[in-house]
């Protein structure tokens, strides 16, 4: 008899953890398991605004998934999905390859949403990917290069716009990096400007005031400039308009405005609402009894009413039960419910200052930061052991372990 076969879309959070989960809970020769990825590394995204100053290196945001995965039991595929047929059960990649399943799972998480704003698709730059970040690192040098040439004062002028988590821990960490970029560009960073451009009345303005006073507070101790109730309407490559006519000449703008579930899954015939996989108490998209979705491409109703937000956190606690219930799935046992617990919100501003909450207690400076750090290292931990901690942080291969 054939062995079931389970396919997962994505090697993001939720897909990661759930194949490392189906490693533990498959007897062995009891299904095979396909990962798919369009690119052959996992990528720390809550680490992302790092990548975009150079302020961590490389190794520590990015890794091989071969190297995560134990390849004995899951078979990973580096492509592009393109569609997915449900009457054929088939997955297509890009470049005409197909893969058929048994069960599927689809974690393609999440994209920028631009609001059709003129001009951001084309010239603003986005932390949604390694790929995209590195984007900004690079053409942040060139702009420090180029200073150099013609002195546009344009290209020394650095603007974040939207001044929610992704917002605020993107200009703390301009304000700690560009200063030693500048140095070795030989560029004065007195020169520089960081500015932050918020809709509301205020930068995170879902948190509790106390943070928020206290976040606009070391935003401007780090001199950064922070215009709030105010849209961004447009940009062009040299300058960004604002809502009330002021327009701010700058050659870079990161556009971190929110984002939205991976809209390709939109196109594929299944139940989709706020333009997002709608899937069941079971996290099984609705309709159907073996195609799975976590993470930020699906949405999942808390007790059936409320909408949780696009985080890691859910993705992460999604995944186990996930995995349970394809197991439980293919052999025929009883599926258990999700429960969403929410467990904290912490954000960095910089090296040394976050703020978030966790549980009840509100939490602000250093602490704040450190507790940011604790939550990288337990995701690590939990994604391979002591060793990825020593590997990613301190450059230290398995072998030598
Ligand atoms: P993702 O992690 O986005 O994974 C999706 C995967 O699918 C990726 O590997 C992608 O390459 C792959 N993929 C996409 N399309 C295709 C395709 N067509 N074919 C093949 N592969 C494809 N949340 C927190 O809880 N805490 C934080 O501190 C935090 N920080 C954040 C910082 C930033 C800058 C951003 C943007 C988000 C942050 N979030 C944070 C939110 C968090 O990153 C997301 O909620 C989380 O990544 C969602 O996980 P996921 O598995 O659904 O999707
Ligand atoms: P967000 O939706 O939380 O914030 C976007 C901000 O942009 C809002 O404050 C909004 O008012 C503003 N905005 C929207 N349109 C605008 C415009 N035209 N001009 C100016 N401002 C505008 O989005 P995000 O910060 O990208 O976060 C995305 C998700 O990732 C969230 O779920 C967030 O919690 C999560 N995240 C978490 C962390 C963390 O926990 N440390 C870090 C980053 C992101």
């Amino acid at each position: 008899m054939n062995k079931p076969k389970i396919v997962i879309l994505g090697a993001g959070y939720g897909g990661i953890i759930t194949s490392k989960k189906l490693e533990k809970l498959l007897k062995s020769g009891e299904a095979d398991v396909t990962l798919i990825n369009k690119h052959d590394y996992h990528y720390i995204t809550t680490q992302l605004h790092k990548t975009g100053i150079g302020t961590a290196a490389d190794r520590q945001i990015a890794m091989s998934i071969p190297e995560l995965i134990d390849i004995s039991k899951t078979h990973f595929l580096k492509a592009t999905v393109t569609h997915v047929d449900t009457d054929n059960k088939e997955v297509q990649l890009e470049g005409g390859e197909t893969v058929n399943y048994d069960y599927l799972l689809i974690a393609l998480g999440f994209e920028g949403q631009t609001f059709g704003i003129p001009g951001v698709k084309e010239n603003a730059f986005e932390l949604r990917s390694f790929r995209s970040s590195k984007a900004i690192y690079h053409h942040i040098k060139k702009q420090l290069n180029l200073y150099k040439e013609d002195q546009d004062p344009s290209r020394l002028t650095f603007v974040v716009a939207g001044g929610g988590f992704t917002g605020i821990e993107l200009l703390g960490e301009l304000a700690d990096g560009l200063p030693k970029l500048c140095k070795e560009h030989d560029v004065p960073f007195e020169k520089v400007k960081i500015i932050g451009i918020e809709a509301a009345p205020s930068v995170i303005p879902f948190f509790p005031k106390q943070s928020v006073e206290y976040t606009t507070e070391v935003l401007r101790k780090l001199n950064i400039q922070l215009i709030t109730s105010t849209k961004i309407l447009g940009c062009t490559a040299d300058k960004i308009i604002l809502e009330n006519k002021i327009e701010v000449p700058a050659k870079t703008l990161v556009w971190s405005c929110g984002v939205q579930g991976n809209t390709i899954v939109q196109k594929w015939g299944l139940p989709i609402e706020k333009g997002k996989l709608a899937v069941d108490s079971y996290l099984r998209v609705k309709n159907t009894k073996n195609v799975f979705s976590i993470g930020d491409c699906s949405l999942f109703m808390k007790d059936g009413k409320t909408s949780l937000a696009p985080t890691a956190q859910v993705a992460l606690q999604q995944a186990p039960v996930c995995a349970k219930n394809i197991v439980a799935s293919l052999r025929g046992e009883s599926l258990t419910t999700f429960e969403y617990h929410h467990k904290g919100s912490v954000a960095s501003i910089g090296l040394s200052a976050g703020v978030g909450k966790v549980g009840t207690v509100r939490l602000s400076g250093l602490i704040g930061s450190f507790m940011k750090l604790v939550i990288e290292a337990r995701y690590l931990f939990n994604l391979g052991g002591p060793s990825l901690i020593l590997k990613q942080h301190f450059g230290v291969n398995r072998e030598q372990v």
